[in-house]
């Protein structure tokens, strides 16, 4: 049995915010962004991080960053620029392990970063901001 949470989201026993799919890859909003329009890319293979994930996933996967940060860009006012994230390993602090990558919006310097806890979103909730992305 595969108790994977990202494993669980792709087929849909977890809901979530879904930017953009395809064979190969699924984005979502983050459950707990630090900035508005926080994403997550993940293959749609178990793998536990970028070392073993296949060579194929991961070039859809960087594909697919390009292609996320272009729809958030386009939707979210103000995105100046993007941190692309991937921890690896508890030391790094990754937490779920299954591959992904993080797509911060920035908005403006010294704004909030990977797991920081004083963060400054627009948005009251994941529902408002996937609503302005998908509107
Ligand atoms: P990392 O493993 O890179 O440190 O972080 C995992 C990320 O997954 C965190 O930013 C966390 O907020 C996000 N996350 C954890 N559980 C869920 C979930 O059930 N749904 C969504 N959308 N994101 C999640
Ligand atoms: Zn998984």
């Amino acid at each position: 049995m595969n108790d994977c949470l990202f494993c669980k989201i792709i087929k849909q026993e977890i809901p979530s915010y879904k930017i953009f799919e395809n064979d190969y890859i699924y984005a979502f909003l983050d459950i707990n962004p630090v900035s508005d329009g926080h994403t997550l890319v993940i293959p749609k293979v178990h793998a536990e991080n970028l070392s073993t994930t296949p060579d194929l996933y991961l070039s859809e996967v960087n594909k697919a960053k390009k292609i996320v940060a272009q729809i958030l860009q386009e939707k979210i006012e103000g995105i100046k620029g993007f941190n692309y994230i991937s921890n690896q390993e508890a030391i790094a602090k990754q937490v779920v392990f299954h591959y992904h990558e993080h797509i911060l919006p920035k908005f403006k310097e010294d704004e909030g970063f990977l797991h920081d806890k004083n963060v400054n979103l627009k948005y009251a909730s994941l529902e408002d901001v996937f609503n302005e992305i998908t509107k």
